[in-house]
């Protein structure tokens, strides 16, 4: 299944469906194991994902990896995409004619790596794969079984981890709800671990736009 998805990847790369793909440094496809059971799908590339071309690398990657950590697992043993694939200029919020141009490209990836377990992060993409209008605030933290890429799929929605570097409220929720994926991917929970406090450094990513990104609560 990974040559599949290899050769999909390859295919997106020179994607010009929409005008994100004149001002992109490049297509940020996604990553992480390709028959995962597990997948993660977040808003769009900001700057360094465009810069590196990998997904979840800049301040809300370290946090999601921090929190991937804290139930025994790492990025590489899931996979991690995006609802857009290309960063939109200054990280402002996906437009919808830019979601319908791009989510065939999301479906597929599900399609071929067959996740038994989806966790969106935030608005968008809990929007786009629950197929509801309902927000993160209301949904977060309750699983909800769809059909994706053809398969019965359980799908997490959960907050932003962009969100929760700005509130620690919502950090501690989405601690929480991560806390109960072992559970949803059938394993046993993870060993309960004194935190170490998550201390984001300095958030440089989004400036010099306004810090709080308001889409995404
Ligand atoms: N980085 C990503 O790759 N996606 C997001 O949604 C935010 C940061």
């Amino acid at each position: 299944m990974s040559e599949l998805l290899t050769a999909y990847k390859d295919e997106t790369l020179g994607c010009t469906r929409c005008p994100l793909s004149a001002t992109r440094t490049q297509v940020v496809f996604g990553s992480g194991d390709a028959s995962a059971e597990l997948m993660f799908v977040g808003e769009a590339p900001g700057f360094h994902e465009d810069q590196q071309g990998v997904p979840f690398v800049g301040q809300a990657g370290q946090l999601l990896e921090k929190l991937l950590n804290g139930i025994g697992l790492s990025r590489t043993d899931v996979y991690i995409a995006n609802v857009l694939k290309c960063r939109p200029p200054g990280n402002r919020d996906p437009q919808p004619e830019e979601i319908e141009a791009c989510e065939s490209h999301l479906f597929h990836q599900i399609e071929l790596i067959k996740p038994t377990l989806v966790a969106t992060l935030g608005n968008f993409a809990t929007k786009l794969l629950s197929g509801k209008p309902n927000g993160i605030t209301r949904v977060h933290g309750v699983p909800q079984q769809v059909t994706l890429g053809g398969n019965a799929v359980t799908l997490y929605p959960l907050y932003h981890p962009a969100a929760a570097l700005y509130t620690r409220a919502m950090l501690s929720v989405l601690e929480e709800d991560f806390a109960r994926i072992p559970q949803l991917l059938g394993r046993p929970a993870a060993a309960p671990e004194v935190p170490e406090p998550f201390v984001p450094e300095p958030v440089f990513e989004r400036a010099p736009e306004p810090a709080v990104q308001l889409g995404l609560f």
